[in-house]
């Protein structure tokens, strides 16, 4: 465990070290789960989007996209049920005057049931080798049996005070399961409370009557309240979609694991509008595209899981979410949810206008259900960023760090690099920079050793590097290194931008959705 939270801290330091992630307001000395994107990192954010947004709306004709204001008509909040239920139970120790989340605390005593159940199986399978059959070994094991009978037991109790709002019984599993706090190691725990996660604000001075509003803690109402807009300018007919990239707020109790629980963050959404009954269906075929979506990028199919929801909001019928195997574990980068047309219907209810779809095939009309895909965009980044980090060890003593980023979503394209800052290689080389950089975020150094260079280069996901040497002015050719084999080739300079084009385009990454 040590061992992987190293690793995180070691990802942490390269993320800011070279421009990707920097703590925000940093030279006041910080604000806490608040970040900013450098110079890299917005680039591999901007990235992450376009393929998201590419997907969504340029590969299936009934998807459009929106771009909603932050701030909205406060009932809003009111009717979407975030006013009154947007809640986290919260605890505190007393001793450390730490706060935590309750439900967190048991869901990782839960985890610690799984992980001495899977060193039981990791152990047994080092000693039986081949003939280990894994299925009977975790059905018969007494060790492994008592483990998950003790989760099991837990799990519900804990299921069961969530779904009943139960904060009194959630306090009796921490003192129970004898949690203790990590910072004090005492358990001496206030009661738990509801803490609504919402961010307030005034608009309007005060002399005219200010109004409160909040920053949106999620970007999906912008589109339920746009549906009717939408779908009457678009004359779209169901089921259709609406899509949406934006910022959102949550005031969250525990900000932790860096950009994986902000307080400022941004979400890629898409409402997903149907025919009531058709839901699940759609349920089904949005769970398999999504899945499809984050294994194109390569990262490594067994780092996936669905996890699907026991505890289900009383309005959803389905939902589930792909987690992503992080450095601390598998946790949630997306949620899909099947949530039937309770957001419509409250916004009829609270607006008093008519939020239905004319079915010209059924002759009636209805409000229409919604499958809802929700993905946090800084998530998918820390994904993305963690699992493509490696320091690796090239033998006799050298070594160098290198971010394996699928070339398509990479930061920089490509770096042009003159052999030597003179005899010309340095003008030949701007001229194909200038020449490449229509097409490509291209890199220009001249600075250093070539092998520093490329280490640069390594050590931000570059995946080609360009050298101009002598024999450049006499053939034209270049050297073309390719990142993760640093295997170099000699191409024609005029071949560069049909190269390039293959390897880097968004749309190669597009195609294999289809
Ligand atoms: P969690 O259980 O981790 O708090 P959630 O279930 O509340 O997440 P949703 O409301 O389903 O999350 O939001 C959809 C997506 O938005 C999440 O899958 C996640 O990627 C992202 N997200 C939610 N909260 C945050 C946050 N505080 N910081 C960064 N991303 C977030």
């Amino acid at each position: 465990m040590a061992k992987q939270e190293d690793v995180f801290k070691t990802i942490i330091a390269h993320a800011k070290e070279y421009g990707f992630v920097f703590q925000s307001s940093e030279i006041y000395d910080g604000l806490s789960a608040v970040y900013d994107y450098g110079q890299n990192g917005v680039e591999l954010k901007n990235n992450i989007k376009r393929y998201w947004w590419e997907a969504m709306t340029m590969l299936n004709d009934n998807i459009v996209g929106i771009d909603s204001a932050i701030f909205m008509h406060p009932t809003i909040w009111k009717a979407s049920g975030h006013v009154d239920a947007f809640n986290d139970p919260l605890i505190d120790n007393k001793d450390s005057k730490k706060r935590y989340r309750a439900d967190v605390l048991i869901e990782d005593e839960i985890a610690k049931f799984d992980e001495k159940i899977n060193k039981e199986v990791a152990k047994a399978a080092k000693r039986f080798g081949e003939s280990f059959d894994e299925e009977m070994f975790r059905k018969t094991n007494p060790r492994v049996l008592e483990h998950q009978a003790k989760r099991d037991a837990l799990h519900t109790r804990f299921s069961e005070a969530m779904n009943a709002n139960d904060l009194a019984e959630l306090k009796q599993i921490i003192i129970d399961c004898e949690i203790a706090c990590p910072i004090s190691g005492t358990r001496n725990w206030t009661d738990v409370r509801q803490f609504n996660l919402m961010f307030k604000t005034e608009m309007g001075s005060t002399a005219d009557g200010a109004m409160d509003v909040y920053l949106r803690p999620e970007t999906a109402q912008g589109i339920f309240v746009n549906y009717l807009n939408v779908q009457k300018t678009g004359r779209m007919r169901l089921p259709f979609g609406i899509a949406q990239i934006g910022k959102a707020f949550r005031n969250e109790i525990v900000a932790r694991q860096f950009i994986f629980r902000m307080r400022e963050f941004e979400q890629m959404e898409m409402q997903f509008f149907v025919r009531p009954g058709e839901e699940l269906k759609w349920f089904d075929h949005w769970r398999q595209t999504r899945l499809r979506w984050h294994k194109a990028l390569g990262l490594g199919d067994s780092k996936y899981r669905f996890h699907d929801h026991e505890k289900l909001a009383h309005y959803a019928n389905a939902a589930t979410d792909i987690e992503f195997e992080m450095p601390f574990g598998f946790k949630e980068v997306e949620g899909i949810h099947s949530r039937t047309n309770f957001d419509l219907s409250q916004h009829e209810k609270f607006s008093g206008k008519k939020i239905q779809y004319f079915d010209p095939e059924l002759n009636e009309s209805y409000v229409p259900y919604v499958i809802e895909t929700s993905i946090g965009v800084d998530r998918m980044f820390l994904s993305v960023f963690c699992s493509c980090y490696e320091q690796q060890d090239l033998g006799e003593g050298d070594s160098r760090v290198v971010l394996h980023f699928p070339p398509a979503i990479a930061p920089v394209k490509c770096a042009v690099l003159p052999l030597v800052k003179k005899d010309g290689l340095p003008e030949k080389a701007r001229e194909i920079q200038h020449r490449l950089r229509f097409d490509f975020t291209c890199n220009y150094d001249e600075k250093d050793s070539i092998g520093k260079r490329y280490r640069r280069q390594d050590a931000i996901g570059t995946p080609f590097c360009i050298t101009v040497d002598h024999q450049t002015l006499e053939d034209n050719t270049v050297t073309l290194r390719h990142r993760d084999s640093m295997e170099q080739q000699r191409v024609d300079v005029d071949r560069l931008e049909e190269i390039l084009s293959d390897e880097v385009s968004l749309n190669s990454l597009l195609r294999k959705l289809l």
